[in-house]
């Protein structure tokens, strides 16, 4: 807390990033009667997508608007705020964010400048307090500098759930379903069933390789089936086009991390070393999806180590 206290704090000086120039542009998608998204662009944060390669969305109701997620960069949140102002002039009233990965909340301090309330899920104080935290923004501050720099505040929620919440806004209600420990200890989705709407946070992504790393990936598809049984209509994945067919669309994540734990559980079985295991392995259902160059061999290595330490958990 002293580390966040501190970052805030050196943020008030006066931070710079958020005034960098984007190429990008961040437009809204309309999704559904009241719902929008923008999507990001495919593959990992870089310079070249201006640390634009994840989604965030939005809903307008009679009272205001209820945003999920804040993209990756101030700038980028800025944009965000400046495409919900292309759509409407109600004010923003609350944030909520899926989790605490640098692509969903780096943006979050135009928000808070403007007014708004942000909630999370407070399995996210873990990452925040710990050397993580501090370690992804330096690297940040280097590959997506001038939009990220070390000056910019990582922002906390106003509001840390313990578990699953709900509330209306302007007659449309909003249940946040706590998924974590999926692809983070605080996932949340955010449910709008008036619009028949699942924003999904990380737990879903179309059209790429999702980062894994070490995440707990036997939870990760509990969370998946969990979201399965749920049927909306439309699902706004993390990262990703908008599913108009969410059960096809888990498909895919569903059958990678099936087969990431398949292979690399069948390796450390067998006392494989990682590299022969990796080497050996068949990903060719997945090599030429986004992503896979960046993540592939990560995610494996993760899931071997995982895997590793549920064999000696047994
Ligand atoms: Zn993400």
């Amino acid at each position: 807390m002293r580390w966040l206290a501190a970052a805030l704090l050196v943020a008030s000086a006066g931070a710079l990033a958020a005034d960098a120039p984007l190429r990008t542009k961040v437009e809204p998608v309309r999704v559904s009667a009241r719902a929008y998204y923008v999507q990001g662009l495919p593959g990992m944060a870089s310079a070249a997508n201006e640390g634009f390669n994840s989604n965030a969305g939005f809903v307008v109701t009679d009272e205001g608007v209820v945003v999920v997620d804040a993209l990756g960069t101030p700038p980028l949140g800025a944009a965000l705020l400046a495409a919900i102002r292309k759509v409407t002039d109600k004010p923003v009233r609350r944030v909520i964010v899926t989790h605490y990965h640098a692509d969903h909340f780096y943006g979050l301090q135009a928000f808070k400048d403007a007014g708004a309330e942000i909630w999370a899920h407070r399995g996210a104080l873990e990452y925040l307090q710990s050397d993580e935290g501090p370690r992804r923004h330096a690297q940040r501050a280097r590959d997506l500098f001038p939009w990220v720099d070390e000056k910019m505040p990582l922002v906390g929620a106003d509001r840390w759930l313990e578990g699953d919440a709900s509330f209306t806004l302007g007659g449309i209600r909003f249940d946040l379903v706590a998924m974590g420990p999926a692809h983070t200890p605080e996932d949340l989705v955010v449910s709008v069933p008036q619009e028949g709407l699942l924003f999904s946070g990380d737990i879903l992504f179309t059209g790429r390789i999702p980062f894994v790393g070490e995440a707990d990936s036997r939870k990760w598809l509990a969370a998946i089936e969990r979201l399965a049984t749920a049927k909306p209509k439309l699902m706004v994945p993390g990262h990703g086009v908008v599913s108009r067919d969410p059960a096809k669309d888990l498909g895919l994540t569903q059958g990678y991390l099936r087969h990431l734990r398949a292979v690399m559980g069948k390796a450390v079985e067998d006392f494989t070393p990682f590299e022969e295991a990796y080497a050996k392995a068949d990903w060719s259902a997945y090599a030429k999806l986004p992503a896979f160059d960046a993540a592939n061999r990560v995610n494996a290595y993760g899931q071997y180590l995982l895997l590793e330490r549920e064999l000696l958990k047994r």
